[in-house]
């Protein structure tokens, strides 16, 4: 039996109509003979609209709470769904993440995926039942209902895939597949047909929403084929395939992160040990930070700037101002007005003179570059969120990215 497993993106079922669209569109695979499971995500901007609605309740909403309103956008559009594919003649049931046997930690708001317990849907694929199942959601050992972080639905998705040993995973959205750069901000950006697994996880780690990161993660593991593809339109959309099956290139695109705050301690004493206190007091909150900088020292004091996401700025900063003292530190400063511009590509560490074109380009025009970090295939300057989108475009034309063809 073929299996395949497609996600829907909230602005592909964003409306009644779209979901009738989508119906069909999963009709035609089915009476091809293949074994479908539909991951889908809440309609449009639900999820947005769940959390500002909780904003207007509360202004700390407790997460496990945040998890339970979030849940329900999802299962508003299985149920949606499977209506859709039942009206058209079709066979569906619709799944929560639960009922789909998708069990995750308990951390709310940033769950992960710990197995996928696949017997209840192998028995309706046996039933010839499409499978529709809320994407984003799960569930804890202890029976609580979870979220696995914004834009999860993906995840649920290549989770799924990985676990039914599905044949391929189809990402279905509303662009064509994955471009340069993002289409919504750089217009001539290059469709790539094929992307490998290494430079799509820098791509969805340095913000390209495309796809979620641990989604990307699972897929490699697994050696599951992953196409991004449009939802509405036909075409082949994007392929990740292995690094060694592509034709080297220096870079493949740039992306732009505005997910992203600054926050740097002064005076922070050298000696040792010092590090460690910081960091495992900013560890005990389960926060992600993305990036720490150790200024050089004058043998007495350094400086450590760190990068995390925006919304946890506040948090971090609390148990800073509360270790501070206790270290002698100078103080805490932080900014959440910055973003970051990242050029990717798996050919960077073998290419010269990538960085320092990245750095002319925003000099000429007079953008500064406030911290810059770099991997083997990566390049990261954090900026001004107000010019972030003229560095984009200046880097995109500067590479002449618009012109790349990525062949096997
Ligand atoms: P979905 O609702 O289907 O999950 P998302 O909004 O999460 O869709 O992701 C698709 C969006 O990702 C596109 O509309 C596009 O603006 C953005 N994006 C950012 N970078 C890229 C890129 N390099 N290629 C394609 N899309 C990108
Ligand atoms: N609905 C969730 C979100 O908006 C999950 C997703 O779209 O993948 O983040
Ligand atoms: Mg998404």
């Amino acid at each position: 039996m073929k299996i395949i497993v497609q996600k829907y993106g909230g602005s592909s079922i964003s409306t009644p109509e779209k979901i009738i669209k989508v119906a069909k569109r999963i009709l035609e695979l089915a009476e091809m003979g293949k074994a479908i499971a539909v991951v889908v995500s809440a309609m449009g901007d639900t999820t947005d609209r769940l959390i500002e609605m909780a904003k207007d309740i509360s202004p700390n909403p407790p997460y496990r709470e945040m998890d339970m309103l979030m849940a329900t956008g999802e299962q508003v559009s299985i149920a949606l769904l499977s209506m859709a594919i039942n009206n058209l003649g079709g066979t569906s049931v619709s799944l929560t993440g639960a009922q789909s046997g998708i069990v995750t930690d308990g951390r709310h708001r940033n769950a992960k995926i710990k197995k996928v317990k696949i017997e209840r849907i192998m028995n309706l694929f046996k039933e010839g039942k499409v499978v529709i199942v809320a994407g984003f959601q799960g569930i804890s050992s202890e029976s609580e209902i979870t979220t696995l972080g914004r834009g999860g639905s993906d995840t649920s998705a290549a989770a799924l895939a990985a676990a039914l040993n599905a044949d391929c995973c189809e990402i279905l959205t509303d662009v064509e597949g994955v471009y340069t750069a993002d289409p919504n901000i750089v217009n001539n950006a290059a469709k790539l047909n094929y992307i490998s697994y290494e430079e799509m996880l820098e791509f969805a780690g340095s913000g390209a929403k495309v796809l979620h990161p641990r989604a990307v993660e699972i897929v490699m593991k697994f050696g599951i084929p992953l196409v991004v593809k449009s939802a509405h339109t036909p075409g082949n959309g994007t392929t990740i395939v292995e690094d060694k099956m592509l034709e080297r290139v220096a870079v493949t695109g740039v992306t732009v992160d505005r997910n992203v705050a600054k926050i740097a301690i002064q005076k922070v004493p050298d000696t040792p040990g010092i590090a460690a206190t910081i960091f495992s007091a900013i560890s005990k909150t389960g926060i992600n930070i993305r990036l720490i900088i150790q200024g050089i020292s004058d043998g007495k004091y350094s400086d450590i700037t760190m990068l995390s996401d925006k919304e946890d700025m506040e948090s971090v900063v609390k148990v800073l101002e509360r270790v501070c003292p206790k270290i002698k530190a100078g103080g805490v400063t932080f900014n959440d007005g910055m973003a970051e511009v990242s050029v990717i590509g798996s050919g960077i560490a073998s290419s010269t003179g990538v960085a320092a074109k990245i750095f002319k380009t925003l000099s000429d025009n007079n953008i500064n570059i406030d911290s810059i970090s770099t991997s083997h295939i990566r390049i990261a300057c954090v900026i001004d969120q107000q010019k972030v989108e003229t560095a984009v475009k200046a880097i995109h034309r500067a590479f002449k990215l618009e012109e790349l063809i990525r062949k096997i």
